[in-house]
């Protein structure tokens, strides 16, 4: 994602942070500063526990991708956006235990931090109940809801190191129940939906998730109506959006696996040789339909050329650059009988957009990521 910064390194996964996440900074500084405490003392107040906020967040996150790594799972990166945090993963394991696993994990980790900070919030508690009835009778005089008051207002609205770690119990508290919503594209929705795979099939347990999440989206966002509460109608529609995605890109996973590279592979192509200049390959471009190119030398496969990396390569360099400096020569290579499926996961993973079909040890064409959304759009089911 662009506008990110690296900020640190666990376990080979970059931890990112979003550049508009330095507005949330500010606005806790800015909140802080102005609340009831106020002044600096408030501002700092804010900025340190928002950041420690997200900390939470990153952890949450990295509980997710920690255990998807016992799973073999790649994990690329974790983004800190001003909404949340978002780790990368190369694809989510269909095997129901897994996904289960993965997705409470999360979810864990702010149960523990709030299960670690639990004993000391009720020592402080305790401490500040009994200072409250140390202190001479006629302070006494009021009600159990003074007592109440004077308590929450010094812990949830303080600026000391007590009113830390309240805040962040109850965050974590909140991020972890919240997280368990059973709708996508919260955890609580892989939760439900890995439940429910136990039993059935993947498609149809994610069509059940995904109907109980738009259910309760609808429920939220009448509820925020009712009540005027905005922000629960926003992430209401939020979630109903968010279902919506996850069962189409499960659709479409399904579709993609029933469909086989050779419904797919482009076979007519124009091939290039490593000498041959940009120039030349420009012209190829505009005098046919085809943007990728085979690179051959003798009779041996030695390259693939992509758009982008013509693209790029013209924009910095000119046109006189042969291919065999602009063509990649390390690619997956895939045979007539794969899945689309397989074939789209190698792009992803390689960042090559064009894979040569291999039959026999022989290249019989090449196969772009625009083929398969073609042949995915004019093949699949229910269309
Ligand atoms: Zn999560």
């Amino acid at each position: 994602m662009g506008w990110s910064v690296k900020v640190a390194t666990v376990k080979g996964i970059e931890i990112k942070v979003h550049l508009t996440f330095l507005l949330i900074i500010l606005w806790a500084a800015v909140e802080g500063g102005t609340g009831i405490e106020g002044g600096l003392r408030g501002a700092v107040f804010g900025v340190v526990s928002t950041t420690l906020l997200f900390v939470c967040v990153v952890l949450h996150e990295l509980g997710h991708s920690l255990q998807a790594m016992r799973y073999k799972v790649k994990v690329r990166d974790i983004t800190l956006l001003p909404i949340g945090g978002v780790a990368q993963m190369e694809s989510i394991p269909e095997k129901s235990s897994q996904e289960l696993a993965i997705s409470l994990a999360g979810p864990a980790v702010n149960f523990v931090i709030a299960g670690v900070l639990a004993p000391l919030a009720l020592w402080i508690l305790i401490t500040q109940i009994a200072t409250y009835l140390s202190r001479p009778v006629y302070l006494l005089s009021g009600t159990g809801q003074r007592l109440l008051g004077w308590i929450l207002d010094g812990l949830f609205y303080g600026t000391d190191w007590k009113a830390l770690v309240f805040y962040l119990l109850s965050m974590n508290m909140t991020l972890g129940i919240f997280n368990l919503i059973p709708a996508f594209p919260m955890d609580g929705g892989r939760v439900l939906r890995a439940l429910l795979a136990l039993r059935l099939d993947y498609l149809r347990a994610t069509r059940i998730a995904v109907n109980v999440g738009r259910g309760l989206a609808v429920l939220l966002g009448v509820a925020g109506l009712m009540f005027f509460q905005f922000p629960l109608v926003l992430i209401a529609v939020f979630i109903y959006a968010g279902a919506g995605y996850e069962r189409k890109m499960v659709e479409v996973k399904k579709a993609l696996q029933g469909l086989q590279v050779r419904q797919a592979v482009t076979r007519q192509l124009q091939v290039v040789t490593p000498t041959t200049p940009l120039a030349h390959i420009l012209d190829l471009i505009f005098h046919g339909y085809q943007s990728n190119f085979p690179v051959i030398e003798g009779r041996r496969l030695v390259g693939v050329l992509i758009r982008e990396d013509i693209l790029a390569t013209l924009r910095e360099r000119g046109p006189s650059v042969p291919v065999g400096q602009v063509m990649r020569t390390e690619f997956p290579v895939v045979n007539l009988s794969d899945s689309l499926l397989h074939v789209q996961q190698l792009i992803a993973k390689s960042g090559v957009k064009a894979v040569p079909v291999v039959e026999d040890g022989f290249f019989r064409g090449l196969i772009t990521l625009d083929k398969i959304n073609q042949t995915y759009a004019l093949l699949s089911p229910r269309r």
